[in-house]
């Protein structure tokens, strides 16, 4: 049928055919649309093929709170497992202030230029969720390094629990691992529980100290300096090398106190500056000769299987937490219970009770 604009009848101004439009217009439109529905293979080829927009992407399904990313994201994790476990994992811990994204930045330019490594960056911070924004989660606090091609930098995983922000990071080092990156950083804030979950994912647990604010122990927990493989001295420059000196002798005299680690490695304790790059090798040679010890002694593949061990248990109590409190009538009974604690109604061992018999008449 004609237009009635075309019709030869017609006064105005007649309508011209079209040009022939392409399918897609934006073909990136159409990548774009393909995230996410890569099956679980072709993720891992990706992966292995050290693909990083492949590798990101996998890490967001981890994660990831919905059910069927998770899947995935175990999926995919299993299928990479057999490609994992060669590099070295470093847990970087200290202070608001300390240095550790500037000595991170330092420590990786030197890995990466020096050692010919492959570095990824990950970091825990429990804080994160609170704040609605990482204190750890800012690319930009790596400046060099966020810049090179052999470095993968991820922030913080910010939803959950300590205990589900940490499981995501191990499983994030292990997508790492098959991606081809050889040295791991797990960073964290030294100030909270979060050591403990890094100690248990890492092979060396590095602790960035700072000199001359009087109390040397500066909030850092004595648990978190008897963890410690090695500590490091920051800022050992300009007019504070001497003081930077004076506090590495004081940790030294401290770490005597301590009860022979089951690593049988003595801490070694060394000064740095990680703005002015100095003392950077000393302590790449003090972990590389850590690895080696352990290595030869055997503890290396010991605490790897112990960290093996101690995942599956808090995967196991991730879970059933989870489950339990995300249970809609338990969530409604519990909020009850707790009113009847709160007026002494009830005992909190009876109510507890009472809450695990509703949870176990719910699975039947
Ligand atoms: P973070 O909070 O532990 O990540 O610490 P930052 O890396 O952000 O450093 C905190 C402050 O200390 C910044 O102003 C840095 O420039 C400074 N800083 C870091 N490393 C050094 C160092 O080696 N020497 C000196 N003088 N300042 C440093």
């Amino acid at each position: 049928m004609i237009h009635p604009e075309n019709d030869p009848q017609y006064k105005g101004l007649a309508v011209n055919q079209g040009v022939d439009q392409p399918p897609v217009i934006n073909p990136y439109l159409r990548e774009r649309k393909r995230r996410n529905i890569y099956t679980s293979t072709e993720y891992v080829e990706g992966i292995l093929k050290g693909n990083i927009s492949i590798l990101s992407q996998a890490v967001t399904l981890v994660e990831s709170q919905k059910v069927e990313h998770l899947q995935l994201a175990q999926e995919i994790i299993e299928k990479c497992l057999p490609y994992t476990g060669k590099s070295i994992r470093v847990g970087i811990t200290g202070v608001p202030g300390a240095g550790k994204s500037t000595s991170i930045d330092a420590f990786g330019m030197y890995l990466i230029k020096e050692c010919r490594k492959k570095l990824a960056v990950l970091a825990i911070d429990p804080s994160s969720e609170r704040s609605k924004g990482s204190i750890l989660g800012d690319k930009t606090r790596m400046e060099e390094l966020s810049r090179e091609q052999d470095a993968f930098i991820r922030p913080s995983p910010s939803a959950g629990s300590l205990g589900g922000v940490a499981r995501k990071t191990r499983e994030t080092i292990i997508l790492c691992e098959a991606a081809g990156f050889d040295t791991v950083f797990v960073e964290t804030v030294g100030v909270g529980q979060s050591e403990t979950a890094v100690h248990s994912m890492v092979d060396f647990f590095l602790l960035i100290q700072l000199a001359g604010t009087g109390d040397e122990l500066q909030g850092i927990k004595r648990g978190i300096m008897e963890m410690a493989d090695g500590i490091v001295v920051n800022k050992a420059d300009g007019n504070n090398i001497e003081k930077a000196k004076l506090a590495a002798s004081q940790f030294r005299n401290a770490l005597h106190l301590f009860p022979m680690a089951q690593s049988g490695w003595s801490p070694e304790v060394l000064t740095y500056s990680g703005y002015y790059k100095t003392g950077i090798k000393e302590i790449w040679d003090m972990v590389f000769e850590y690895i080696d010890f352990v290595k030869n002694n055997g503890y290396f593949q010991y605490k790897r299987n112990d960290q093996s061990k101690y995942w599956m248990y808090e995967s196991i109590n991730e879970y059933l937490k989870s489950n339990f409190y995300n249970d809609p009538v338990i969530e409604d009974e519990l909020k009850i219970k707790e009113q009847l604690v709160l007026n002494s109604r009830i005992s909190s061992f009876a109510a507890a009770k009472e809450m695990i018999e509703l949870w176990n008449g719910r699975k039947k």
